[in-house]
C-alpha cells in the first residue's frame, strides 16, 4: 500500500527541514530499535486529518552553482517529483523572491505535479500577508504564508495539500513494484534493463519530467507493473567520467532506498566482490527485498559443479542476505531474464506480508518446545511471552520477553531461523525486536 508522496523543494536555508519536521511531527517512518535501519531522514511519514502520506525533502536546490553534484541534486529532485502526488515549494518570506527562486519556479512550471507555494518565516499574520504577496510573481498560484518554526499557516497549507492526494481507495490500485537495478559498472545493468524492456511489449509509460530524460521506466509483466527506478542513471553512465573510487554507489544507495525490491546484479565471471558485499549490506540495512541476479551466465564455462560453486560463493560471501533468492541469467541471450520478474513479485509480496498474531505465537510455542531460552549463570531464565508483527516492508516482529539481555545471539538466531522455516519470508529481510517488560 504505497503512501502518496509529497516532495519538498526549495533553495537551501529557506526552512525546508523545519517544515518537514513540523509536518512529520516526531514520527519517523522507520522503527528505530535496530541500529542502522535507516540513517536518512529525508523520507518521513506524515498525517493530516485522515490522510497519511510520505514527505520527501529533496535537499537544497540550486541552479546557478557549478558544483559537480548539481546534476545529481537536480536529478534527485526530479526523481522525487516523478513519484510525488504534490510538491511544496518553500521560499523565504523574509528575503523575498530571489533569482534562485525564479529559476526553480520556471522549472517547476514545466512539471505536471501540482505545486503549493509556501512562503516560510512569516511569523506575524499581517506582515506575513505582505511578505507572501510578493511571490505571486513566481507564477505558481497562491502563496501560502507559513511559519515552520511556529506552525502558523501550516493548517491551511495542509488542507489544500490533501486535496491533491489520490483518493484513499485509489491508493491501492495504482500499486506497482518499485525495482532498483544495482551493481558494479559493467555487470550488465543496462543490458538487463534493455532485456526487460524488450521482453515486456507493453511499456506503460516512461515517467518523465515532461521535458528531459525519463527517470524511471515502468513495464508490465503478466498482470503486474514494475517501476524500474532511476533508469536514466543506468543508461546515461556511458558518457560520464568517474574517478576510480566512484562507481555510482551513492546513486545506487538512493535507488535502494526508493525500491521495494533490489536486483543486485553480479558478474558471473568475477564472482562476488567487495563492492557487491557493500551493496548487499546496504540492502539489508535499509530493509529492502532483494533478488541476486548473477549475469553473464552464458560466458561461464560450465561443468556439472559450476552452478553449485557459484551458489556456494553467494552463500558464503553474501551470507547476510542469505534470505535472498539467486538466479543465474544472461542479459545478452535473454536466458531466464523473464523469470527474474517472477522472483521480484514473490519478494515484493513477502516484503509486504502480514502474519496474524495467532500464527506468530504458534511458531514461538513450537520453537520453545524444541529449545528453551538460555538460563543465565545466576540461574535466571529468559522468558519469551508472545510476539506480534508490528510493521511490514520489511516484516518486523516484536517479541515480548522478561529481559532481552537473557537472550544471547545464538538463541536469537535460532528464533529467527524458526520464523524463516515456518513462515518463509523468502526474499525479504525479517526484523525481530526484543522488548523487555517495563
Ligand atoms: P533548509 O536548508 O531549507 O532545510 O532550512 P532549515 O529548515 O534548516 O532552516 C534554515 C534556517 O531558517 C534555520 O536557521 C531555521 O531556524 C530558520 N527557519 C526555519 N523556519 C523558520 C521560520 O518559520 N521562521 C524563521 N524566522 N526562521 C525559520
Ligand atoms: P552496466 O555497466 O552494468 O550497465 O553493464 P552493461 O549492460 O553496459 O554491460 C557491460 C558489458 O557486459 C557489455 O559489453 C555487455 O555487452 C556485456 N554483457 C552484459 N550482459 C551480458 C551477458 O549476459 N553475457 C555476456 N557475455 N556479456 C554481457
Amino acid at each position: 500500500m504505497p503512501l502518496p508522496v509529497v516532495a519538498i523543494i526549495g533553495r537551501p536555508n529557506v526552512g525546508k527541514s523545519t517544515i518537514v519536521n513540523r509536518l512529520a511531527g516526531g514520527k519517523d517512518a522507520i522503527v528505530h530499535d535496530q541500529p542502522g535501519v535507516t540513517r536518512d531522514r529525508t523520507y518521513r511519514r506524515a498525517y493530516w486529518c485522515d490522510r497519511e502520506f510520505t514527505v520527501v525533502d529533496t535537499g537544497g536546490l540550486v541552479f546557478d552553482d557549478d558544483t559537480e553534484f548539481l546534476p545529481l541534486i537536480r536529478e534527485q529532485a526530479m526523481a522525487a517529483l516523478a513519484e510525488a502526488s504534490a510538491a511544496i515549494f518553500v521560499v523565504d518570506g523574509q528575503t523575498g523572491p530571489t533569482a534562485g527562486d525564479e529559476e526553480i519556479a520556471e522549472w517547476l512550471r514545466t512539471q505536471k505535479v501540482p505545486i503549493l507555494l509556501a512562503v516560510n518565516k512569516c511569523e506575524s499574520p499581517d506582515q506575513g500577508i505582505t511578505q507572501a504577496v510578493q511571490f505571486w510573481e513566481l507564477g505558481l498560484g497562491e502563496p501560502y504564508p507559513v511559519s515552520g518554526i511556529h506552525g502558523n499557516g501550516t493548517g491551511e497549507l495542509l488542507d489544500r495539500l490533501i486535496t491533491y492526494l489520490p483518493p484513499i481507495d485509489e491508493v491501492d490500485e495504482t500499486e506497482e513494484i518499485k525495482v532498483a537495478i544495482v551493481g558494479r559498472p559493467n555487470v550488465g545493468k543496462s543490458s538487463l534493463l534493455n532485456a526487460f524492456v524488450g521482453e515486456s511489449r507493453a511499456i506503460v509509460s516512461p515517467i518523465s519530467g515532461t521535458t528531459r530524460d525519463a527517470i524511471d521506466t515502468v513495464i508490465q509483466h503478466k498482470d503486474k507493473q514494475f517501476r524500474l527506478i532511476d533508469t536514466a542513471g543506468i543508461r546515461k553512465k556511458k558518457n560520464v567520467e568517474y574517478g576510480p573510487e566512484f562507481f555510482g554507489i551513492n546513486r545506487a544507495f538512493k535507488a535502494i532506498r526508493r525500491a521495494d525490491v533490489v536486483l543486485l546484479v553480479i558478474d558471473a565471471l568475477d564472482g562476488v566482490t567487495e563492492q557487491d558485499q557493500k551493496l548487499a549490506g546496504r540492502i539489508e540495512e535499509e530493509g529492502r527485498a532483494c533478488v541476486i541476479v548473477v549475469n553473464k551466465w552464458d560466458a561461464v564455462e560450465k561443468d556439472s559443479y559450476t552452478i553449485y560453486d557459484h551458489q556456494e560463493d553467494l552463500k558464503s560471501r553474501l551470507n547476510f542476505i542469505d534470505w535472498a533468492e539467486g538466479i543465474f541469467v544472461s542479459a545478452q541471450t535473454g536466458q531466464r531474464v523473464e523469470k527474474i520478474l517472477d522472483l521480484v513479485e514473490v519478494a515484493a509480496a513477502e516484503h509486504k506480508r502480514r502474519v496474524s498474531t495467532a500464527v506468530i505465537n504458534e511458531v514461538i510455542e513450537e520453537a520453545l518446545r524444541w529449545h528453551s531460552p538460555p538460563v543465565s549463570r545466576q540461574g535466571k531464565q529468559g522468558k519469551l511471552y508472545y510476539g506480534t508483527q508490528v510493521a511490514s516492508e520489511p516484516p518486523t516482529i516484536v517479541l515480548f520477553v522478561n529481559s532481552p539481555e537473557r537472550f544471547n545471539d545464538n538463541y536469537r538466531r535460532y528464533i529467527q531461523s524458526q520464523f524463516r522455516k515456518q513462515l518463509g519470508f523468502k526474499g525479504t529481510p525479517l526484523r525481530l525486536l526484543w522488548r523487555g517488560k517495563k
